[in-house]
């Protein structure tokens, strides 16, 4: 089935916290990544700009394992939980899971908020025309811009 994840960091060497929880989220399964787009943070605390990206990942791997996944990623980078919406390494958060919904609160899906925000949906309607439209766009709000693939990004 066909899930999509963001990512973002914030904090240290971006593109390498970026390209690990990549690598660790995708495991064997086939994916495909949107740009990177730095952004500004949500939230109202004061903290450097993030990179952003989502990933399109093919899996039969369940919600809840893609969770697991994410939350490994977290540690490996070793994110620490200070303030909500406060700087951290790395976030993975699961955003869409084909066929799947989930208001359990330890994992909610769709994601309760990635429609409001421009570092998920610019990069999502990337991968996803067809489930992220023009207007989705307009009505997120922040500023992203786009930088490259993760790629050529040192
Ligand atoms: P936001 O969810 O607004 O982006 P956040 O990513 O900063 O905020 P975290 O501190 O990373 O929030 O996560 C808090 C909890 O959210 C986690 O313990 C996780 O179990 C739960 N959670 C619920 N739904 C999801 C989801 N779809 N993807 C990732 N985590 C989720
Ligand atoms: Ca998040
Ligand atoms: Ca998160």
């Amino acid at each position: 089935m066909r899930a999509f994840l963001s990512f973002g960091s914030n904090v240290g060497d971006r593109a390498a916290h970026l390209r690990a929880g990549v690598s660790i989220v995708a495991g064997t399964d086939r994916y495909r990544l949107s740009r990177v787009y730095e952004t500004e943070p949500v939230g109202g605390v004061a903290q450097d700009d993030f990179w952003n990206l989502v990933m399109e990942l093919h899996t039969e791997a369940d919600p809840w394992a893609l969770l697991d996944r994410a939350h490994a990623a977290e540690r490996l980078r070793e994110r620490t939980r200070e303030v909500r919406w406060g700087p951290r390494t790395l976030d993975v958060d699961v955003l869409w899971v084909e066929g799947f919904t989930s208001d359990d609160p330890r994992l909610t899906v769709p994601h309760p908020r990635a429609m409001e925000r421009a570092f998920v949906v610019v990069p999502w309607r990337e991968l996803a025309p067809e489930l992220v439209s023009e207007l989705d766009v307009t009505r997120a709000s922040g500023r992203v811009v786009a930088l490259d693939t993760l790629e050529m990004l040192q």
